[in-house]
């Protein structure tokens, strides 16, 4: 099954200029959708994960179903100020200003393996600023995933130590 097929590109959405891969399609279609998460279990199960993490909204797709074949928790990783209680956070740059990724303070424990996941990796400053996080919290993140990478702009150069694996690429 060509999962590319169930991905819409929308032109100029945020804003002008920009193609925006819409993954509606493939949630939409149930065949392809279980494949894809069939898929990311094969790449992600190696990992040996303890917990999974989604990134903030998307990502939650993707990580809430794997949890659930690979037999694993998730945690949230959120923007800012979304999550109740205690909470640690990083600062990291976006191509105009800054953003902020949140956690929850107990959501990992030193000694857990994370694998992160969101739906799609474009410079990888996102996951980046996700991987530090949980590193500054003790966890290891052997990998991270997602579904549609642009491997033109090289985001997986960006996530030291962590491999990445993708479903669709762009390039
Ligand atoms: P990065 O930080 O530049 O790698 O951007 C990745 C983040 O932006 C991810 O959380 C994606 O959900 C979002 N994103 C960027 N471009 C697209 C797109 O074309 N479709 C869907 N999400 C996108």
């Amino acid at each position: 099954m060509d999962l590319k097929h169930h991905i819409r590109g929308i032109p100029d959405f945020p804003k002008p200029g920009i193609l925006f891969y819409d993954i509606s399609t493939l949630l939409r279609h149930g065949p392809a959708w279980k494949e894809a998460m069939r898929r990311l279990a094969v790449l992600v199960r190696p990992h040996r994960p303890t917990v999974l993490a989604g990134i903030e909204s998307r990502g939650f797709l993707v990580a809430a179903p794997l949890a659930l074949e690979l037999g694993l928790g998730f945690v949230m990783l959120r923007k800012r100020g979304k999550l109740p209680g205690a909470i640690i956070g990083l600062n990291y740059a976006l191509e105009y200003g800054t953003d902020r990724i949140e956690m929850q303070a107990d959501a990992v424990r030193p000694g857990d393996r994370v694998v992160v996941l969101d739906d799609l990796l474009a410079t990888g400053g996102t996951l980046a600023a996700c991987i530090a996080l949980l590193r500054q919290a003790g966890a290891e993140v052997p990998g991270a995933a997602a579904l549609i990478e642009l491997t033109f702009l090289k985001g997986r150069d960006r996530l030291g130590g962590t491999a990445f694996d993708s479903l669709i690429a762009y390039d």
